[in-house]
């Protein structure tokens, strides 16, 4: 059974790393935001009471994001464990967190602010079926349209100038704040997510001390 955690700034590719390393590891991947926007997409009632948090970049009540963790891992589906992101993401939630579960490691991706603007602002998201896109990394191949589905790419409603530097304050005032309290712990593979993504997966499992996988990307 492994537990881990994936913290970093928004755009460091907390997503798509955790996908990487869950599919790899059979383990199951959490994604709280995710999870919270597909609340907005469909029109929940707890969708209704973070869209316009979310929607300016900050964090939504701690209560009730604890509340949706704490629902999903009561699922009890992740036999061999599982890889979380956006969560905890201040001293409160890490707490709650740390009282439930021990955690095996906690994997920092580490980007600088000038990347970080570059890649969000150039993210798309297929408005049908969530696919991820990006316009400098992952080129849909015809403009605007998800290649899975066809369905219209949009940009993230938290994806502007503003709601961005929302999050990066909070992420420097929170967030790091909690990687400083893991650190000490000593659970923290902090990762370069500058290079590409398969890179950066076999950097993360080198760090935890696991294979590397014949082909990352195809969880191997
Ligand atoms: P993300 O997809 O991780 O960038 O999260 C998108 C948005 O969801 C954030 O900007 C917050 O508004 C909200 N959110 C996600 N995770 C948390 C959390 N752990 N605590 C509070 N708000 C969160």
């Amino acid at each position: 059974m492994r537990k881990y955690v994936i913290m970093g700034v928004q755009g460091s590719g907390k997503g798509t790393q955790g996908a990487l390393l869950a599919g790899g590891l059979d383990l199951v991947h959490i994604a709280v935001g995710d999870m919270l926007r597909w609340h907005v997409q469909n029109h929940t009632k707890l969708g209704a009471q973070v869209r316009r948090t979310m929607s300016t970049g900050e964090l939504v009540d701690d209560d009730l994001v604890e509340s949706v963790v704490r629902e999903r891992l009561a699922q009890h589906d992740w036999n061999y464990g599982f890889v979380i992101d956006g969560f905890p993401r201040n001293r409160r939630q890490a707490e709650f967190f740390c009282e439930s579960y021990d955690i095996d490691g906690v994997i920092h991706l580490d980007l600088p602010d000038t990347e970080v603007r570059r890649r969000v602002l150039a993210r798309r998201l297929c408005a049908r079926c969530g696919m991820d896109y990006n316009l400098i990394a992952h080129r849909p191949r015809v403009a605007d349209r998800c290649d899975v589905c066809g369905g219209a790419l949009v940009s993230r409603e938290d994806d502007t100038e503003l709601a961005l530097a929302a999050r990066l304050r909070d992420y420097y005032a929170k967030t790091d704040p909690v990687l400083e309290l893991f650190r000490v712990k000593e659970y923290v593979v902090t990762v370069d997510a500058r290079p590409d993504k398969v890179t950066v997966q076999r950097a993360i499992r080198a760090g935890l001390g696991l294979p590397a996988g014949a082909d990352p990307e195809l969880g191997g």
